[in-house]
């Protein structure tokens, strides 16, 4: 059914969104399940709590407008998950799967602050209040999940992706922690990685991944 009337567009998206929310809660646990970092684990453990009252919200908001709660196939939430199934299946467990494990559940926030961005919007313009309310709510929580993720990638994984898969990891440990340390340890990261591409991936043991 083409959406005819704001009304109606608006509705289609709940759905899309209803949708979404419900992929999201089924493949978090197994996202969590390949996160190596404690503070990744229990971030995406967190949001799935949150997860899973933003869906009923959701029920709230169809009410709210006299709908009934249904959910509509979102492809684009499904093309993103798939991509991170694509990652969990190729990657080993470790700082690089991590990587990618927040770079995929950064996307998904983004899709999700997108549609909540514009369903919020529909809703004041329509004069909605309760509906307006409620998904602005989740669009706040969908915005502070992207930031935890942001902060935990610049903290914490990036840097431990790039120090991964390393063959001086011992002797650069003696001055990581000063600024000019990592910096030079993340040159000789690149230095190495030119030289002797594919060697380190092989060496590790762990990428599937055939070049
Ligand atoms: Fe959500
Ligand atoms: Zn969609
Ligand atoms: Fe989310």
């Amino acid at each position: 059914m083409a959406a005819e009337t704001l009304h109606e567009l608006f509705v289609e998206e709940l759905r899309d969104m209803y949708d979404a929310e419900k992929r999201i809660i089924k493949a978090l646990p197994k996202i969590a399940k390949h996160a190596q970092s404690d503070e990744l684990r229990s971030a995406l453990t967190e949001h799935l709590r949150q997860t899973e009252k933003q869906a009923t919200r959701l029920e709230q908001v169809f009410k709210s407008i006299g709908e009934t709660p249904k959910g509509k196939k979102c492809d684009g939430i499904i093309g993103i998950l798939e991509e991170g199934n694509t990652a969990m299946e190729e990657l080993e467990e470790g700082p690089v799967l991590d990587a990618a494990l927040i770079a995929g559940c950064q996307k998904v926030e983004h899709y999700e602050i997108a549609s909540y961005g514009t369903l919020a919007y529909f809703a004041e313009l329509m004069g909605h209040e309760r509906a307006k309310d409620l998904l602005g709510t989740t669009l706040e929580e969908e915005k502070a999940a992207d930031e935890k993720l942001n902060t935990i990638a610049t903290s914490e994984v990036n840097r431990e992706a790039l120090m991964s898969g390393g063959e001086d990891e011992d002797e650069m440990e003696e001055d990581e922690g000063t600024p000019r340390g990592r910096r030079r340890a993340s040159m000789a990261m690149a230095n190495e990685r030119s030289s002797t591409r594919g060697r380190s991936a092989r060496k590790r043991g762990g990428s599937r991944r055939s070049r």
